[in-house]
């Protein structure tokens, strides 16, 4: 049995809706669990910027699939939502990324893990550390980047609609109200919550 981490992003056909079903396709791959999942993010375009801002997430898998079956289960999953490859950082339905498995170190064809960019993105890292905070990252080399929480998950389950202009008491109440759900012990609860404030001053839009 593998932990592994996969980055979910959507900036397509209702991009909230394309990330929540997601999730439940990623727990129903083939000898693999759900652990937990994030809240919903909404980050800027990177890259080719004339397109609509992103929704993006993180969940942790339990698996007993190889990382190659698992990067094949997420291709899958990718084209039931109608994914097309275009061109790079183009709009997309659904993109799946392989964020981290176990402690692998992989670079074949096709498959690097942990991701070659995933230390440079805010949209992974936010909501990575959010359900993982003992995971040896941190949003140094992103700070510029904006990265919004707009849905929080409880027990499986998005339970707060979308909300713009949330002050950031609120989210940090919200993020107290979380971590609890997700197992986390008490101590990497702080330390989450410290990061969400440390992020929160760089970046976060307070209103
Ligand atoms: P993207 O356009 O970001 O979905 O990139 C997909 C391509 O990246 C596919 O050809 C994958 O084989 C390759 N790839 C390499 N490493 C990974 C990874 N860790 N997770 C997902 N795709 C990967």
């Amino acid at each position: 049995m593998t932990i592994a981490y996969v980055g979910i992003g959507s900036n397509l056909d209702d991009p909230q809706a394309q990330v929540m079903r997601a999730f439940d396709e990623l727990a129903a791959l083939p000898r693999t669990r759900l652990d937990a999942r994030s809240s919903l993010y909404r980050s800027a375009p990177v890259g080719h910027a004339d397109q609509p801002d992103f929704v993006n997430a993180v969940a942790a898998l339990e698996t007993e699939l190889s990382a190659q079956q698992l990067l094949q289960g997420l291709q899958g999953i990718e084209q039931k939502h109608g994914r097309k490859r275009s061109f790079a950082n183009a709009p997309r339905t659904l993109d799946l990324d392989l964020l981290l498995y176990g402690s692998a170190e992989i670079d074949a064809a096709g498959l690097q893990v942990p991701h070659p960019r995933m230390r440079e993105r805010a949209f992974v890292l936010q909501p990575l550390l959010e359900i993982a905070p003992e995971l040896p990252f941190d949003l140094a080399r992103c700070r510029d980047q904006r990265v919004e929480r707009i849905a929080i998950c409880r027990e499986g389950r998005r339970y707060e609609p979308a909300v713009e202009g949330v002050n950031h008491s609120g989210r940090k109440r919200a993020a107290q109200l979380h971590a609890p759900d997700l197992g986390v012990e008490r101590d990497l609860q702080q330390r989450a919550l410290r990061r969400l404030d440390d992020h929160a001053k760089a970046s976060f839009i307070v209103p």
